[in-house]
């Protein structure tokens, strides 16, 4: 196996032609079926790297394990016997004594999955812009930096040329461009990815280096990882009296970002957003990981691109701006955008210049739309006017296909039949629970679930109560979201609703193992949930037969059928669940009856109505 061309700083001005040069693919090595005890030679010393091939964990476990036991270690290291195997025995190795045979087993590396749009043959792409979101904790300094490169980089300084706030903005570093997103914060990147769209290549991540990873810090780094971006740390506020990089670098170690100083690929930067320090640093940074990434297109095609945003225009009409990820998009060129259509009627680029053309990675206003599009749209040029139409009538169906037969967000009952035919074979699970001390354990016994067909992973945990930014997370990677004591906040229950994402609170940590591992194996029982079919009020009671009471109601919503399940609710609460066992009108025995209409209803095993009580009609339905 090859390995990654590890990153060298010395190389990153210097742009990237290589296209000979691919990026090997090291699958995540499945943890082999261990006898019950585990024997382990080690050498008289050894890496850190070796001791992890050895002990068949990822390095920076190995990293961690140390940190605990007071050791700062970096990736190629070397330990002494003691030390290796004291992180052996951790491990529940046994050693027989000393050996002089180094490891050699092949090492278990995480490999990114870097994004690449629209992958074509190699001989057209070409080396392009990346495109960059700024993520991190609410104050660490985001809009602060994002301001500061704008102000320190951007190309035109013209005078009166005002830069205008698009959505997005690019700078030159030694002839070289970059892209960012206006919009920082996971949120507003996840959101992408929910609908559909992966606009970043590279996520910077802000950390004030007086305050540290905070809970939104590790959001963001779960939330770039689960969506394969690489990271780049920028530890802000260095000018700080408080400062403190080598924290903020041992806490990032924790929360498995394993930076390049300790022979991992992450790299960090020291900058200050107030004082403009450390930003051309960064910016060559960018450059160096752009290379590693090797982000190319396909400028000579018609163009496909993401909206990132979206606004009426009360002179110009529609306007959306536009990252162009392959090909070029050129003035009266037919466009489909989300559910709008037009023909380009003019572009500007991102200091409100206009232009003709606009190639990959490139943002740019565009004017002609039918309407006010969505961010996170899609927008491809097509050929002629009847294509766009016809385009856009095929992308409503597909939706309304979509809607029906949607197997977006996973349902954990459904697991077993996504993995039976081979629709998913990692189940991706966010998990928030009360306290934090309850995480380690429900993360260790979930991910021990996993098998040779499926792999439980654990996208996100913390503590704290279930947000949209978790239902959108879950969106994105098709994933669920179990709770264990954690509340929901109410709009993340409304989002989780509209996109039919799976949220499962629990009050005892069996049951979630139980059911996750049921749901595995395809025995989980499906969640029903009551559908409403009619809604009835009393207005009097009276006694049929012998001693049979049957309420008069008016059905004051839907309809009330014979023989359906109905429920008694008095002062908001269900009495009785039962049958509509009698339904007449005017002594006439019905079938049905409408809305608006008043009728007798006999409910089965229930007599005491009262006047005022609710009567629900209604069926069981598969939760959805
Ligand atoms: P955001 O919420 O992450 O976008 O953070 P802001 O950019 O709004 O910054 C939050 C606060 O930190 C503001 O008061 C900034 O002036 C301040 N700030 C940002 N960067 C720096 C920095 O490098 N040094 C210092 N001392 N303050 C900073």
């Amino acid at each position: 196996m090859r390995q990654r061309r590890p990153f060298h700083r010395k190389k990153a001005v210097t742009k990237s032609k290589t296209a000979g040069e691919t990026q090997v693919s090291e699958e995540k090595v499945e943890e082999p079926a261990k006898p019950a005890v585990k024997y382990i030679e080690l050498p008289p010393s050894l890496t850190v790297k070796q001791l992890s091939e050895l002990l068949n964990v990822s390095g920076v476990d190995v990293i961690k394990q140390l940190m605990r036991n007071g050791v700062m270690a970096h990736i190629n290291q070397v330990l002494d016997y003691e030390v290796a195997a004291a992180v052996a025995g951790e491990y529940g190795f046994s050693l027989p004594g000393k050996s002089d045979t180094a490891g050699k087993t092949a090492g278990e590396k995480e490999e990114k999955k870097y994004h690449r749009f629209h992958e074509e043959p190699s001989e057209h792409q070409v080396t392009r812009p990346p495109v960059v979101t700024i993520m991190g904790h609410v104050d660490h300094g985001k809009t602060s930096l994002l301001d500061a490169i704008r102000e320190t980089n951007v190309i035109d300084t013209e005078a009166g040329n005002i830069t205008q706030h698009i959505g997005a903005y690019q700078v030159e570093i030694k002839g070289n461009l970059i892209t960012f997103l206006d919009t920082p914060g996971h949120e507003a990147f996840t959101a992408m990815r929910a609908r559909g769209a992966q606009a970043t290549d590279i996520a910077i991540l802000v950390v004030a280096a007086d305050e540290g990873v905070m809970p939104q810090t590790a959001e963001a780094i779960d939330h770039a990882k689960a969506a394969g971006v690489p990271i780049l740390v920028a530890i802000n506020k260095t000018d700080k009296p408080g400062a403190n990089s080598d924290k903020v670098k041992q806490q990032l170690g924790e929360h498995n970002l394993l930076l390049e100083e300790w022979g991992g690929d992450v790299i960090c930067v020291n900058v200050s957003a107030k004082m403009k320090e450390g930003i051309s640093d960064l910016l060559e940074n960018i450059l160096v990981v752009a290379e590693v990434s090797e982000l190319k297109a396909n400028p000579d095609r018609p163009a496909v691109g993401v909206v990132i945003e979206a606004e009426m225009d009360k002179t110009r009409g529609p306007m959306a701006t536009v990252l162009i990820q392959a090909g070029t998009l050129i003035s009266g060129d037919v466009i489909v955008a989300g559910e709008t259509w037009g023909k380009v009627k003019a572009m500007l680029n991102d200091k409100g210049k206009r232009v003709k053309k606009a190639g990959p990675s490139t943002p740019v206003i565009v004017m002609g739309l039918n309407n006010v599009c969505r961010a996170g749209d899609a927008l491809e040029v097509v050929s002629s006017e009847k294509e766009a139409r016809s385009k856009l009538d095929s992308r409503l169906l597909e939706q309304q296909i979509e809607a029906i037969t949607s197997k977006r967000p996973a349902k954990l009952e459904d697991i077993y039949s996504q993995i039976a035919s081979g629709q998913i074979k990692e189940l991706n699970i966010i998990l928030k629970t009360d306290v934090e001390g309850s995480i380690e354990p429900i993360k260790l016994s979930l991910e021990k679930l996993s098998n040779d067909q499926v792999k439980v992973r654990i996208i996100h945990s913390a503590s704290g109560t279930m947000t949209e930014s978790d239902v959108l997370l879950a969106v994105a990677s098709k994933g669920i979201i179990i709770g264990f004591n954690a509340r929901i906040e109410p709009g993340a229950k409304n989002l989780a609703d509209v996109e039919g994402v799976d949220i499962r609170n629990y009050a005892v940590i069996y049951h979630i193992i139980e059911d996750v591992e049921k749901a595995m194996k395809g025995m989980l029982e499906p969640v029903y949930i009551n559908v409403v079919d009619g809604r009835a009020e009393v207005k009097a009671v009276f006694t049929a037969g012998k001693k049979d009471k049957v309420a008069g109601v008016i059905v004051r919503e839907g309809k009330f059928a014979r023989g359906s399940s109905v429920m008694v609710k008095r002062d908001g609460k269900v009495i009785i669940q039962s049958n509509v066992s009698s339904l007449k009108r005017f002594k006439d025995d019905v079938k049905e009856v409408n809305t608006g209409m008043e009728c007798g209803v006999g409910v089965d095993k229930f007599d005491d109505f009262k006047v005022g009580d609710i009567l629900e009609t209604y069926h069981k339905t598969k939760s959805t």
